[in-house]
């Protein structure tokens, strides 16, 4: 499970803050230590467990928190809301224009972290709430990716539009654009390419698809398991191409927690939806508050 051994040390941590009655500055500064070494443990950036630190530290630190009656339990409760406002504080919703309008959404994103998969699941989430999308195959160099896309388009019963391989992905966008216009496809999601490594030619890549049609949202899909290599991804690609949120895959698996609470803090960009599973209804919208009590226990 995700988290898990973030979680056992939160646990032990605010086990002993519990169970003492009155709390020394001396006292939460060790336990604050403890946090530190757990947090940076479970890949969580360095300069993020800084940040962190200081916040908590400021609030919790000082004579309203050490004459309190539960001392301890205010203590949880700071690192609690501090670790919520890390992740964002508020949900962020992927936001559509009106059903009359059509709204073009560019995914990005490393071969492999769950992209031509998550694709098909937000289409799931839009066609439930009453549009009509339209999956666009802009991934030209992997014939295999334009049929996985197909096969989980089918899945869905939402349209592709595919031109093969023969046309640059720019130009695959802007016909798709007159595509669903014709159709009255109100959602048009770009799956782009993607490559095992951060290249030039993939930021060109994006960049030439957003100056051919006008993208509105540009979401990046990041694997979770890759810790903080997910950080650094997401901040290349929010500085090269400019990125609206991050979708987080593989929250099923036995992540450590580094990318989902440094994400934020990394690249100022919310995490939107976290992928819980291969199916594709394992989608699930992220709530700072909820993985916050979800990690601290
Ligand atoms: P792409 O190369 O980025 O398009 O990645 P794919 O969509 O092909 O996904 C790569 C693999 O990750 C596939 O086996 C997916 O089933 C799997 N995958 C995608 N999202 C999730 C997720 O949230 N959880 C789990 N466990 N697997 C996922």
């Amino acid at each position: 499970m995700a988290f898990e051994s973030l979680s056992d040390k939160f646990q032990n941590i605010f086990k002993n803050l519990r169970s003492k009655g009155r709390l020394t500055e001396e006292d939460v500064k060790v336990a604050l230590k403890e946090v530190k070494m757990a947090l940076l443990e479970a890949d969580v950036s360095f300069k993020v467990v800084k940040k962190f630190i200081n916040a908590v530290t400021e609030r919790a630190v000082g004579s309203d928190v050490m004459n309190s009656l539960t001392p301890g339990q205010m203590v949880i409760k700071i690192v609690n809301e501090e670790m919520t406002n890390l992740m964002g504080s508020e949900t962020t919703e992927i936001k559509l224009k009106p059903s009359n309008e059509i709204t073009v959404i560019m995914m990005a994103g490393l071969q492999g972290a769950g992209k031509t998969t998550t694709v098909a699941k937000l289409a799931g989430k839009f066609k439930q709430k009453g549009y009509k999308p339209l999956l666009v195959a802009c991934d030209i160099y992997r014939p295999a990716a334009i049929d996985q896309l197909t096969i989980n388009a089918e899945k869905q019963d939402v349209p592709v539009f595919s031109m093969g391989t023969d046309n640059k992905p720019k130009d695959i966008a802007k016909a798709a654009m007159s595509h669903a216009a014709k159709n009255d496809n109100n959602v048009v999601i770009i799956d782009t390419a993607g490559r095992l490594h951060i290249d030039e030619e993939m930021m060109d890549e994006l960049i030439g698809i957003k100056e051919a049609v006008e993208v509105d949202q540009t979401i990046l899909v990041v694997d979770a398991m890759t810790g903080q290599d997910a950080v650094n991804v997401a901040s290349n690609f929010n500085d090269k191409v400019g990125i609206d949120g991050v979708i987080l895959t593989k929250l099923d698996g036995d992540t450590r927690g580094g990318a989902a609470l440094s994400i934020k803090a990394v690249t100022d960009k919310p995490i939107l939806y976290v992928g819980m599973g291969e199916k594709l209804s394992d989608l699930e919208q992220f709530y700072p508050d909820r993985m916050a009590s979800r990690i601290l226990g």
